[in-house]
């Protein structure tokens, strides 16, 4: 695996391990169509997907409205005054974003899509060989992703989701939530999961 970027100095939540199985993944996904990840923040996760899609020549779509999600807005517990455009008032991850793609050298394999989920969705027609879920961790926005992004996966791709806790003392329990209406779908096969990071195969 080749990072022009060490993990470390991007901000993010992802373990390095984490990180690996996202890279090999998307490596193997990338020779057969697009790959897309939702929530994007500074980077982290689109360093490991965007060098995989990168070694098969392939591209990945990095959606994120650069925002922050609830809990990264002011007074909130993962609140970050880097972050925050002073000007507007508002959460700017994009500056951040696009460092990261810069220095890790990605700008020709990763197409950033700066908007909602849903507002993507709307209008998304293209077949996906790997979705890869980390954004909102509310209920409603895991359910979007996961309804809107997940039927866009093609036969045999992957479709990633992080932050699966089982047990509801670990961590919130959105993502694990849409990670078994996945497995009770039928339409998915449950691969090992590495930490926390949930995998699934399209059938
Ligand atoms: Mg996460």
């Amino acid at each position: 695996m080749q990072l022009n970027v060490d993990p470390d100095q991007v901000k993010g939540f992802l373990d390095p391990l984490e990180g690996e199985r996202l890279y090999d993944l998307a490596q193997s996904a990338a020779q057969f169509g697009p790959c897309l990840e939702i929530g994007s923040y500074c980077g982290k996760s689109t360093l490991y997907i965007g060098a995989g899609v990168k070694a098969s020549g392939g591209v990945l779509f990095a959606l994120d409205h650069h925002r922050g999600s609830e809990e990264h807005q002011m007074g909130e517990l993962y609140h970050d005054p880097e972050l925050y455009d002073d000007t507007l008032g508002k959460m700017d991850s994009l500056p951040a974003f696009r460092r990261t793609l810069a220095n890790a050298e990605l700008e020709g394999h990763v197409i950033a899509l700066i908007t909602t989920s849903v507002l993507a969705g709307r209008y998304w027609q293209t077949p996906l060989s790997m979705v890869f879920i980390d954004g909102g961790h509310s209920m409603a926005a895991a359910l979007n992703d996961y309804r809107i992004w997940s039927r866009h996966i093609k036969p045999g791709g992957y479709l990633a989701i992080h932050d699966i806790f089982p047990d509801p003392k670990d961590g919130g329990q959105a993502p694990y939530s849409i990670y078994q209406l996945a497995q009770a779908s039928g339409q998915f096969e449950t691969l090992p999961s590495t930490q926390t990071l949930g995998v699934l195969r399209r059938l």
